[in-house]
């Protein structure tokens, strides 16, 4: 790798959301004091949060050339695994047995999505299920046409994880079967360990969600914990049996226990909330493969920033500090419109009862993914544009 002299080396390991805000961020912030190279296996960027919708619309998620999106964020490019780090040395070595040196390391390699729950039906772990999801739906629009009457379950498992997507394959799925004329012969049921539909957002915000499903007639359990399926029924704690003829599933998440690195019981890098890696000098976690309980993109990207902010800092830059408690953002495709949704985070928890479920716009750019440079970067808007929240409007409630 040719550094230009008198340059930090900072390698960032992994081609995600929090990847790409890293090398954005530190472009904005440190500029020419570092030299960034994302180190990322897939040729591609996939925008997960696409495929919930494009199981419905039979076309395949957004994806856009990782090499040009390094080029247009000022980073270089290595195609590879992280296999393991060795920060005594400030090295990481790849699959391929190739190591690179460096100042500073923001691993963004994501969680591990992993299948819990044997049941006819199927893990939704974003892109790569949108064809076996296509293929459900066509199954059940089959069967209901035939004259079979079923009862669908979309599950959200316990731990940590971002349950979203579940609502909104449950009220696309609403529509759907509608537009095919059998909506009356399928049960939609989301069963769900929150509290409330996504009531990390607070209790204001989950009724409004609560009141989009039963709009929809889409029936919700939640504070249910699914342990098993067997003959057509899942077993739930508390609450006893739930029937379901097919399951749609999240995964559990799983940290990526990075050889080298310290991590968590559940396998996810050990960090303190900046997110420098516990032990391991000059070496950062960003996005769903640190501790942070929630894993969502726009978080993944405040962490990015947070992360980028720190290694700027150390190499001389003026920047702003850490701006405090996350805020989550997230859009709710619901089939019927979106709806925003926003809330400031501490420790995991809602702390400002939440904003409520809104029709109308929160950021800018709205992007379904909110990261302060990635959204403006992606949505095409000059390099110098930045995501800003806007006021709640009034009414509250859309
Ligand atoms: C269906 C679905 C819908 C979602 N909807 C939303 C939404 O609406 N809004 C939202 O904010 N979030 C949403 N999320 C969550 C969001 O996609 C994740 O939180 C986000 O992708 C996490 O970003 P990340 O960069 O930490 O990890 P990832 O996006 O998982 O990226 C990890 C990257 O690391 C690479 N990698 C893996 N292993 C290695 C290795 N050993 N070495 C180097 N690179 C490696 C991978 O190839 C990948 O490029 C959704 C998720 C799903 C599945």
């Amino acid at each position: 790798m040719r550094v230009p002299p008198g340059r930090d080396v900072v390698l960032i390991a992994g081609g995600g959301f929090a990847a790409v805000e890293a090398a954005l961020a530190l472009r904005a912030m440190a500029g020419e004091r570092a030299h960034v190279c994302l180190v990322a296996p897939d040729p591609d960027f996939s925008f997960a949060p696409a495929a919930t919708r494009s199981a419905f619309a039979a076309a395949t998620g957004d994806r856009m050339p990782m090499r040009e999106l390094a080029e247009r964020a000022g980073a270089a490019l290595i195609g590879g695994n992280l296999q393991e780090v060795r920060p005594d040395l400030r090295r990481i070595v790849l699959s391929t047995g190739r190591e690179l040196e460096y100042d500073h390391l923001v691993v963004a390699v994501g969680a591990r999505a992993e299948g819990w729950l044997a049941a006819p039906g199927v893990l939704f772990r974003g892109p790569r299920d949108e064809e076996a999801l296509g293929a459900l739906l066509d199954d059940m629009v089959a069967r209901a046409l035939a004259g079979e009457r079923l009862r669908v379950v979309f599950a959200v498992p316990a731990g940590p994880g971002w349950a979203v997507p579940v609502y909104e394959l449950a009220l696309l799925a609403a529509q759907w079967l509608l537009r095919h004329g059998v909506r009356d012969a399928v049960d939609l049921v989301v069963v769900t360990a929150e509290d409330e539909p996504l009531g990390v957002f607070g209790h204001d915000a989950a009724e409004a969600v609560t009141a989009e499903l039963g709009e929809a007639g889409v029936e919700v359990r939640p504070g249910a914990v699914v342990r098993e399926w067997a003959d057509g029924n899942l077993h739930v704690v508390p609450g006893g049996e739930v029937p379901a003829d097919l399951v749609v599933s999240l995964p559990v998440l799983r940290g990526p226990r990075v050889p080298g690195l310290p991590h968590t019981q559940l396998g996810f890098v050990a960090a303190d909330e900046g997110g420098r890696v516990v032990g391991s000098p000059g070496v950062y976690v960003a996005g769903d493969a640190g501790p942070f309980p929630v894993k969502q993109a726009g978080l993944a990207c405040q962490q990015a920033d947070a992360v980028a902010a720190l290694i700027a800092a150390e190499m001389g830059a003026h920047v702003a500090p850490h701006p405090g408690p996350p805020t989550l953002r997230a859009v709710l495709w619901t089939g019927r419109g979106d709806r925003f949704l926003r809330t400031d985070l501490a420790g995991g928890r809602d702390e400002s009862g939440g904003v409520g479920a809104l029709t109308a716009e929160l950021w800018w750019p709205p992007g379904k993914v909110a990261g302060r440079f990635l959204t403006p970067f992606l949505e095409g808007q000059p390099d110098q544009a930045r995501l800003v929240d806007l006021d709640v409007p009034e009414p509250r409630r859309g």
